[in-house]
């Protein structure tokens, strides 16, 4: 080989071995808020899901009126990783997954892709946030199909939204199950405002020198398989390193995380939505539902390997 040649290859190798060196170097930190809403930060690149802080309490939900506490959000939230959202997805429209997001994208770049369904789409309309909305359901993927990606402004980051469905809150009776066809007129002020719409799960991919480099999946309300599972074809191009799913447990869900856990094979499994959301982070953190929450940790540990972490996150903290 000439030997410029060969200087070239030796640099071309170097910038190679650097370049994967650095993906490798940028840690993924997961910072939990409670309910379905989280950060998960790599490098500058941070991802906000099921944008909900705030914890107005039962009586307020069901008899009240429920608007963002600014104050309160404001204590909790991390101003610097907000900075830094560049795809935010929202699971469902209910208030428990998208009501303070109007209040928090205002620390959000503008650029920043907001991915939710159609209704949640019609419900934010009204805020005339500067970030674009993207009504997922409208290309969204299947167990069987696959969807289309949504990226971020930069293309670091991607997107697939899948079908899923929402489980009944209580006595197998589903609420606030409607889908807006409509941009909304009034603001969302009670809580039959926030009609869930279409429940989607979806497949985020942290693009690192071109490569997945870091893949989770978020199902964050229960669903009965096929519903919120995605083609096992797509795990050919990356694994799934993280899966997170609700876990506000019911008896008639408890097969509920077999088949997304057979499908995902994760490293790690963070159970999400199952502390009592309507209780102030001031208060101790305690399961909405005890029993439901024991019952899917037991099957989990039975379906996983030794290797999987199963993480039920404490509000707050960081994984
Ligand atoms: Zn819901």
């Amino acid at each position: 080989m000439p030997f410029i040649l060969k200087r070239l290859f030796l640099g071309f190798l170097f910038c190679v071995t650097l370049a994967s060196a650095h993906a490798q170097n940028i840690q993924t930190e997961v910072r939990y808020y409670g309910t379905g809403c989280f950060t998960i930060q790599r490098g500058e690149n941070v991802l906000l899901t099921d944008p909900f802080i705030g914890n107005p309490s039962a009586t307020k939900v069901l008899f009240g009126k429920i608007r963002t506490d600014t104050a309160y959000v404001k204590l909790y939230m991390n101003p610097a990783a907000f900075r830094k959202v560049k795809l935010v997805v929202a699971a469902h429209s209910h208030y428990d997954h998208l009501m303070d997001l109007p209040f928090v994208s205002r620390l959000i770049p503008d650029s920043t892709p907001i991915v939710c369904n159609k209704t949640g789409k019609h419900l934010l309309s009204f805020y005339k946030m500067k970030q674009p909305v993207v009504a997922a359901n409208e290309a969204m993927g299947t167990e069987t199909t696959i969807g289309a990606w949504h990226y971020s402004a930069d293309s670091t980051m991607r997107t697939m939204a899948f079908e899923s469905m929402h489980p009944p809150q209580t006595a197998g009776i589903n609420f606030w199950n409607k889908r807006y066809a409509q941009d909304l007129v009034a603001e969302p002020s009670i809580v039959s405002d926030w009609q869930g719409g279409q429940t989607l799960s979806f497949i985020v991919d942290w693009l690192e020198d071109s490569v997945i480099a870091y893949r989770m999946f978020f199902l964050s309300s229960m669903a009965k398989a096929p519903y919120g599972l995605f083609p096992k074809e797509l795990l050919d191009e990356h694994e799934i390193d993280d899966l997170f799913i609700g876990a506000s447990g019911d008896s008639e869900y408890s097969s509920f995380p077999g088949p997304v856990v057979e499908l995902c094979k994760p490293k790690r499994i963070l159970l999400i939505h199952w502390e009592n959301f309507f209780k102030s982070k001031e208060e101790p953190f305690k399961a909405i539902d005890t029993k439901g929450l024991e019952a899917m940790t037991k099957v989990l540990k039975e379906k996983c390997s030794s290797e999987t972490q199963i993480i039920t996150p404490i509000p707050l903290n960081y994984y």
